[in-house]
């Protein structure tokens, strides 16, 4: 399994439950969908999955490792080595080049920057950016922004990439690219997990996870 979340709470200020008891298990080259209407815990479950933040109570393993036992910088060690992240909001670095956002993402790898900057170019060309290495983020479209994101989300070869409403901000052509590369993603092996309000995102994916007030109250992948 990449992903082992068992009987998780997340409690806010000590009253706000935003999970109320979450168990998922996902096995390596999973795509799922996790839907759920806006406050259902959908992003505090996606947070908890790539170890941004902590259960309140119960577990969670990625790929094999329980990260509760974790300190802050062997949890930055596994993020690097098994996560990628792409969020609605592409934040990526202004004024940076798309080479240079990517390359920066490999900076734990501790390799040269030449080598860095090899990477990072294979992985814009991957997302169809070859054409765009020197070109800053307000020099790009909405669509390009979010696949230079990806690009950098997955430069490092992750094995399991987070995407949270990754096509919220983009109109549909740009949101279909983004799309099809993360189908392709898929198809070469790496598991991923979207949050999504967008029904025909969900059900596009082979898995669908729906979240209501804190629980899962659907799994169409479940183990029986
Ligand atoms: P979703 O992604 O489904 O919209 P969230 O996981 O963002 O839901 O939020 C679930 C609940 O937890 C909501 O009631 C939200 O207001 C609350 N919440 C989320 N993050 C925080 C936080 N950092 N501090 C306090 N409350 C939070």
């Amino acid at each position: 399994m990449i992903i082992e979340v068992s009987g998780v709470t997340k409690t806010y200020n000590g009253h706000v439950h935003a999970l109320r008891g979450a168990s998922l298990a996902v096995e390596e080259g999973e795509l799922l969908a996790i839907v759920g209407p806006s406050g259902s815990g959908k992003s505090t479950m996606l947070q908890i999955i790539g170890t941004l933040d902590r259960p309140t109570s119960g577990t969670v393993r990625i790929a094999g490792h329980e990260v509760s036992g974790l300190s802050d910088r062997e949890l930055s060690a596994l993020r690097a080595r098994y996560l990628g992240f792409v969020f609605q909001q592409f934040h990526l670095a202004p004024g940076v080049s798309a080479l240079d956002n990517v390359a920066d993402g490999l900076l734990y790898t501790g390799v040269s920057q030449r080598v860095r900057r090899k990477r990072a170019a294979a992985a814009l060309e991957r997302v169809g950016l070859g054409h765009r290495l020197d070109h800053k983020p307000n020099e790009m479209s909405g669509g390009e922004q979010q696949r230079v994101a990806v690009a950098r989300a997955v430069a490092g070869n992750p094995p399991l990439l987070l995407a949270d409403e990754p096509t919220g901000n983009l109109d549909s052509a740009a949101g279909a690219e983004v799309l099809r590369i993360l189908r392709d993603l898929h198809a070469s092996g790496t598991t991923i997990a979207i949050i999504t309000h967008d029904t025909e995102i969900a059900a596009w994916c082979p898995r669908q996870v729906a979240v209501r007030d804190g629980r899962i109250v659907k799994d169409t992948g479940a183990a029986p």
